[in-house]
């Protein structure tokens, strides 16, 4: 028998986990401390979450960073949650979110449409118009999240899989990005979570598409690696590809040029996972060559072709739940295939490799646990295939 399929598409999970959220939005200074209070659609009893904030209702740099994030809070997702609570105070409206995606509604809806609209058509220039749109995603998902998700793991508090994940000290030669779509971020079924989960934000990090702070975080760490130390993970028939033998790899190298990639010193390998569905990955490749250019004066950064066949991924137990291009899954092939590389071996990369697929199926177990208390088939068939990516 197959192990269960993950249907939680986008929209189900967000239809069935965000039941709607009611804010209360007295921002006043002598307010007494917000409550969250959510009433549910869904089959879980009513709750009423204590909001831990900054009593203003403000975002502070505290919860900010409780999300999995490194960057001091940016400032233009402050900017928004203040013009935001500032619309609130002037139109009466109170601040919804719910439904499908747990986006705004109601009549607040209304009036912050026609703000934002007309502030992103005002901007000069396409950057400032993303820098705009991802940060204007991104408090909306926090605002939104609040009391209601966990903020280690993503998932709605009564599905919280903290005590599950186990740990693991990932090799101090390797260091992942994940290069995240604002609409992906809170998404409890991305995997791309896991790997700080796992491995902790020192080891693999979270940076934010379009948000400045996080951009920068990661090409200062770029810049001091150098170029010859950079890698995308993005399967991509139309950019250049490397292999994992051929570029750790000395022996299999069949390039009579190869410069094998030193591994001692305080030189990090630097991974980039690109955490987004296949159309935004497009784009968010796109600006990594660009930023690329302006860093080193050429847009190469070679991306890795994992060998996704039997070979490589014989460790990993067969799980047809997800497919192999999930975030978390090119973590665990390129762990895995390096593993396999005698210059690569002495570090227990296949160790820490497999401790992040014991991850997944843990996420795969709270999300399969959730389908089922929401009285949602898990047989159907694979039709989402990118469901858990
Ligand atoms: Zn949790």
């Amino acid at each position: 028998m197959l192990a269960p399929t993950i249907t939680t598409s986008r929209a189900l999970a967000f239809k069935f986990s965000l039941p709607s959220l009611v804010l209360s939005t007295k921002t006043r200074m002598d307010s007494p401390p917000r409550n969250l209070l959510m009433s549910s659609v869904s089959r879980s009893p009513p709750r009423e979450v204590l909001v831990e904030d900054t009593g203003d209702g403000f975002v502070s740099l505290q919860e900010w960073q409780r999300w999995g994030s490194v960057s001091p809070l940016p400032a233009t997702v402050k900017q928004i949650v203040e013009d935001m609570k500032a619309l609130e105070r002037k139109t009466d409206a109170q601040m919804s979110f719910g439904g499908i995606g747990g986006k705004l509604q109601g009549d607040f809806k209304v009036q912050e449409d026609k703000k934002h609209r007309a502030t992103y058509e005002a901007l000069g220039n396409s950057e400032k118009k993303l820098q705009f749109f991802s940060a204007r995603q991104i408090a909306c998902r926090l605002l939104g999240s609040r009391g209601y998700l966990c903020q280690k793991c993503w998932l709605a508090m009564e599905d919280c899989m903290c005590s599950k994940l186990k740990p693991c000290t990932l090799w101090h030669g390797v260091r992942f990005w994940l290069y995240m779509h604002p609409k992906d971020f809170l998404r409890q079924n991305n995997t791309g979570k896991l790997l700080w989960q796992v491995f902790g934000v020192q080891s693999a990090t979270l940076c934010l598409f379009g948000i400045a702070e996080d951009e920068k975080i990661m090409w200062d760490a770029f810049k001091r690696a150098g170029q010859s130390k950079v890698w995308c993970l993005y399967p991509n028939k139309n950019a250049v590809t490397v292999s994992v033998p051929d570029t750790f790899s000395p022996e299999s190298s069949a390039n009579l040029e190869y410069t094998p990639v030193m591994t001692d010193g305080d030189k990090t390998l630097n991974f980039v996972l690109l955490d987004g569905t296949w159309s935004n990955s497009a784009a968010m490749f796109n600006r990594l060559k660009e930023q690329a250019k302006s860093v080193w004066g050429d847009e190469d950064i070679p991306c890795i072709s994992l060998n996704m066949g039997a070979s490589a991924m014989h460790k990993l137990r067969p799980q047809p739940s997800w497919d192999r291009t999930c975030t978390a899954s090119a973590a665990i092939g390129l762990l895995s295939e390096l593993h396999l590389l005698p210059e690569f071996s002495a570090y227990g990369l296949d160790e820490q490799a497999e401790a992040v697929e014991d991850a997944l199926v843990v996420l795969l177990e709270a999300l399969t646990t959730r389908r089922l208390r929401m009285g949602r088939s898990i047989s159907r068939k694979a039709r989402h295939n990118r469901d858990i990516c």
